[in-house]
């Protein structure tokens, strides 16, 4: 070997074992999450459905390679009928110790008083509250030791995961105990899930206020927590009868999806249709695909089923400064 020769194999050997440059996605391992949209009318009429979709999920866990699920709220339709909740219960139990999920109240999950929702939560928190949770190793914690605000934590792929679930129509202070949240975990991607935040066409912008709760909108929410956390790369919500979803640019110039998904104003509330989110590091793509366990089908056409793009790959890390050679005695 010639010294150039020698010389550009040394350098190259440096290159290819520096060990520290390493990629999030670099399992390549496909993975699945789950969104289940409204239940509000299985609880209340069609338990079975319900229970036939958590059930769907527990069987697919190792096909679909499901990591996490993602309830989208209004889990009851009446929130002071306790056996809704018991029916929510003995749905979501059958998840209990086979994947970490995470729970949201909608408008429907707050006692009505005086005409309309309050931020009274009290059945929501008995069935699904922080003492449901708290012994799991993937529970981050909550907001007011009330569940109605919650983060919770998965891994799947070598990538870090934080989903941070915000109540219906936010309050400001909410906003910005789930800001200190994003910023205190720059290493995770954050799903922020919320009841109300789409319509079929955009943000909402006002419809949340008509309530009469005080708190922000969809628009407020993106203006004040999402654009801000360069971390936070997926909305999803539901409330709104429809499949719509835009992907907007925050303030650091990253790419964000906002997904509405809601099927409560089909056949038997529902049918039981529910979204399966493929993540396929490998191709850096997010496929969103619909589902019933009930019909035993696919809902395949217009905004049911649909692709994303999102960088599963981060940029390489910069290897270790070499220690200072030790002092000369
Ligand atoms: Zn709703």
């Amino acid at each position: 070997m010639t010294r150039p020769a020698l010389l550009l194999a040394l350098m190259l050997s440096c290159v290819v074992t520096v060990p520290s440059i390493l990629f999030a996605g670099e399992t390549d391992e496909s993975f699945s999450i789950v969104l289940l949209p409204d239940t509000q009318n299985y609880s209340e009429k069609f338990p079975d459905t319900y229970t036939q979709q958590t059930v769907w999920i527990r069987q697919n866990k190792e096909t679909e390679n499901i990591k996490f699920v993602i309830h989208l709220g209004d889990v009851v339709q009446t929130a002071a009928v306790e056996e809704q909740w018991v029916n929510a219960h003995k749905s979501m139990r059958l998840l209990d110790g086979i994947l970490p999920y995470s729970m949201v109240p909608g408008n429907h999950d707050q006692v009505n008083e005086g005409g309309g929702p309050t931020r009274n939560t009290t059945l929501y928190n008995k069935y699904f509250g922080p003492d449901r949770f708290e012994l799991e190793s993937w529970y981050g914690g909550n907001f007011e030791d009330k569940n109605d605000n919650n983060y919770v934590f998965f891994e799947a792929a070598g990538i870090k995961f934080m989903v941070i679930s915000l109540e219906f129509c936010p309050r400001n202070e909410v906003l910005r105990w789930a800001g200190n949240v994003a910023k205190k975990h720059p290493d995770h991607q954050v799903i922020m899930a919320t009841h109300s935040y789409l319509r079929s066409d955009g943000r909402d912008t006002g419809n949340v206020k008509s309530y009469g709760l005080s708190g922000n909108t969809g628009e407020e929410l993106w203006e004040k927590f999402v654009s801000k956390h360069p971390n936070v790369f997926m909305v999803v919500c539901g409330h709104i009868g429809a499949s719509y979803n835009q992907t907007s640019t925050n303030e650091a110039g990253k790419p964000v999806h906002e997904i509405l998904v809601d099927y409560q104003n089909l056949e038997n509330g529902g049918d039981g249709w529910l979204r399966v989110l493929e993540f396929t590091p490998s191709e850096n793509k997010v496929r969103a695909k619909t589902y019933s366990p009930v019909v035993n089908d696919f809902k395949t056409e217009g905004a049911h089923q649909y692709e994303l793009d999102f960088e599963m790959t981060r940029a390489p890390v910069a290897p270790e400064k070499e220690a200072a050679a030790p002092a000369i005695p």
